[in-house]
């Protein structure tokens, strides 16, 4: 069960299919457009999208604003230092302005970055700089059926083979992202992380932790991995800080914090640049872009996550999706994660050709059926098309992923989405593609318009 009884509670909206078909025909077939007044279960992200506690708030209230030297931020920077190891504790406020930083400050243009797989927004900073993300998942990760622990490794094999090319001096920084967002959620194991640790101070490469969601990770390194079986996930989570030089952390997931992030790093030469280019463009070192008071809810959220008490109900919660999504008919990528359950819509919609996105076919169904947001991460999203509108790049799967936001939604909740899923494979053969009617240059799926093709 889970280890909280509710405090405070919050209605959710309820709409008619009339008003939802409504809502879908204003905002183009994009459900990034919708009012979130509009949706009745919220799977769109895990990203800011938790609980807080009655520790958390409190802390809140707690917080200190004073502009430099706050005493939320030494409580800030003694638990992310006890956490991580590192020295240098630089808060931000979000993940993605701890990579512009760490990359404005360290790569030069035309060099590479090497990771298990890259966070879109990572891989974004890294081409901003100028340089080149080449993504290295292991091949048991093509294989979404299997049951595999570990899907998020990276490919030793092929890693090594990078370092000693001659262009490997190119190589800037390796990045393992725990768990791997890009890959449907999967966790990398110790084994994995300890041997690319070696790999990359075998070659002078600094190694950097994408740690969004570690305490996920060390939860199923518990869980899969023998040699760890008998230590709890925070012993794990500092391990695995402890192999790299520096982190990159979105605090809006395992901060469990609405909003906020830090870099943390060995190297106090980097240190240094950072920090010039976090007051020119976040905030003086001491806030960061965030107030005093958002300081003290990471901090104890950071204290929260690793409860092996709240791992296991929140693995459990997935676990209990992935059994009613199964049920229903429906693939998923095996074995599912902690934060999402990714729906192999390819699959379940044959009918429906990559060009006209199955995937988002899916989630639009979703939200008719039931009210419920989820995100396409298929063609929409990775594809690319000519000006005719002529598909030239699909996605190699078709995917469905339904994330799940912390300490948010109980039994009842998952279960009104099991019945959803269910509603929609009956009416599988009626469900339209879909096809683009405008489209942005850039990051098209979050504001192209669409309109459905009936088959
Ligand atoms: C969310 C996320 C980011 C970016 O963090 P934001 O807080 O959204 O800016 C980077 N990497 C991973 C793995 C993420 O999940």
């Amino acid at each position: 069960m889970e280890p909280y009884r509710i405090k405070v509670v919050e209605p959710i909206p309820v709409t008619t299919r009339v008003q939802r078909e409504q809502a879908l025909r204003r905002v183009h077939y994009n459900l990034f457009g919708l009012r979130a007044d509009e949706v009745t279960i919220d799977l769109l992200t895990d990203s800011g999208t938790g609980a807080l506690s009655a520790a958390q708030w409190a802390a809140g209230m707690a917080g200190d604003e004073s502009y430099a030297g706050s005493r939320s931020f030494y409580h800030f920077q003694e638990v992310v230092r006890d956490l991580t190891s590192y020295p240098c504790i630089l808060p931000v406020h979000q993940g993605r302005a701890a990579e512009r930083i760490l990359f404005s400050a360290l790569l030069t243009p035309g060099q590479i970055t090497v990771s298990n797989t890259h966070f879109d927004t990572t891989r974004a900073n890294v081409e901003l700089s100028g340089c080149q993300a080449v993504d290295l998942p292991c091949p048991e990760a093509q294989d979404l059926d299997s049951s595999e622990p570990f899907k998020g490794n990276v490919d030793l094999y092929r890693l090594e083979e990078a370092l000693h090319r001659p262009d490997a001096s190119r190589i800037a920084l390796v990045i393992m992202t725990l768990t791997n967002n890009g890959g449907a959620g999967q966790p990398v194991s110790m084994d994995n992380l300890a041997r690319a640790a070696t790999l990359c101070r075998k070659h002078g490469v600094p190694l950097f932790l994408d740690a969004a969601r570690f305490a996920e990770n060390a939860w199923l390194v518990t869980q899969h991995e023998p040699a760890y079986r008998d230590m709890s996930p925070r012993q794990v989570a500092e391990q695995a800080f402890r192999l790299a030089d520096g982190c990159l952390m979105s605090a809006k997931k395992d901060g469990i914090a609405h909003i906020g992030g830090f870099l943390g790093l060995r190297d106090r030469a980097l240190a240094e640049r950072c920090e010039l280019l976090l007051i020119a463009t976040e905030g003086f070192p001491t806030y960061g872009g965030l107030a005093g008071r958002d300081l003290d809810m990471i901090a104890q959220g950071l204290t929260e996550v690793t409860d092996p008490r709240y791992l296991q109900s929140r693995a459990e919660a997935a676990h209990h999706l992935a059994r009613l999504t199964r049920d229903a008919g429906i693939s998923i990528i095996e074995p599912p994660g902690l934060h999402a359950l990714y729906l192999n819509a390819g699959r379940l919609l044959s009918h429906i050709a990559a060009h006209r996105f199955p995937g988002h076919a899916l989630a639009c169904q979703l939200y008719l059926e039931g009210g419920i947001r989820s995100v396409e991460l298929g063609s929409l999203y990775l594809g690319q098309e000519d000006e005719n509108g002529a598909p030239v790049t699909t996605a190699p799967y078709e995917l469905v992923r339904l994330a799940l936001p912390r300490r948010t939604y109980g039994p009842g909740h998952l279960n009104h989405v099991g019945e959803v899923l269910a509603a929609a494979v009956k009416s599988k053969e009626r469900i339209p593609g879909y096809r683009l009617v405008e489209q942005p240059s850039l990051l098209r799926h979050f504001r192209c318009k669409l309109e459905p093709v009936p088959s």
